[in-house]
């Protein structure tokens, strides 16, 4: 299967196997991994978050609510809400979450947004699992005709190792424990190049067993709901 769909798998496979009950993706372009989640019975809460727009707005209909979903309503609820904002600024609407993806977005990051992301996310969202995933860079000279990055808006692309130091330190940082794996194999006899999508998941150490201490986080609104959706 083509790259993206590994990685939504990959997303799909974690949640069939941790069952989060609120999920949060970052960067969530068209939602199209938002719409495959909410057909996990586990999940109460959905988020996105992007800073376009209009690539939110594309195929958000497909978040509200079947004909089916009306006339057999599950047990469990569900509310799907998608946030217009920057992964660089902290809002209250992130907290509270067991699981966050960001799935090919940091290389998208302008290096003061990067600087802030860890605090963000792991500080201020703190939920107990990230999942981030980016290019490995060592996988590109397989690649036909990528001769610098992937894609024109990538501001980098890192090998395993500078990936590795970035989300050690941040783990460290913020008290989760972290694990490397990917999506992609590479050719017989080029293993050495690793996954052509590195993924790193991280745990936090001390998971909150009461609800977080919200009082002392900022109250005030960063992001503009687009979109709210009740099951
Ligand atoms: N996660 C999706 C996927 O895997 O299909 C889309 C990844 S797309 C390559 C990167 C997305 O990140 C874009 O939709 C872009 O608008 C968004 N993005 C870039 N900078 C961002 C920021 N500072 N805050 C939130 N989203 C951002």
């Amino acid at each position: 299967p083509p790259l993206y769909k590994q990685r939504y798998q990959f997303v799909k496979d974690l949640v069939g196997k941790y069952k989060p009950k609120k999920v949060a993706d970052l960067g969530c372009a068209d939602c199209t991994l938002l719409w495959m989640l909410k057909f996990y019975n586990c999940i109460e809460v959905l988020a996105g978050l992007d800073i376009c727009a209009s690539v939110m707005k594309e195929k958000m209909h497909r978040l509200y609510p079947l004909p089916a979903d009306y006339l057999q309503p599950s047990e469990r609820s569900l509310t799907v809400t998608l946030h217009h904002g920057s992964v660089a600024h902290e809002d209250p609407c992130m907290l509270g979450f067991d699981l966050v993806t960001c799935i090919e977005l940091i290389e998208h990051l302008e290096e003061s947004e990067l600087e802030k992301f860890p605090e963000v996310v792991f500080g201020f969202m703190a939920p107990n699992m990230v999942v981030i995933s980016t290019p490995n860079s060592e996988f590109n000279p397989l690649l036909p005709g990528v001769t610098v990055f992937r894609h024109q808006d990538h501001k980098f692309e890192w090998d395993r190792a500078q990936f590795q130091s970035w989300a050690l330190d941040a783990a460290k940082r913020y008290g989760y424990s972290v694990e490397f794996t990917g999506v992609g194999n590479p050719p017989t006899g080029m293993e050495d190049v690793g996954f052509c999508t590195q993924i790193a998941v991280f745990v936090k150490k001390y998971p909150q067993t009461s609800e977080p201490a919200q009082s002392k986080k900022p109250t005030e609104a960063a992001y503009k709901t687009v979109f709210r959706a009740v099951y």
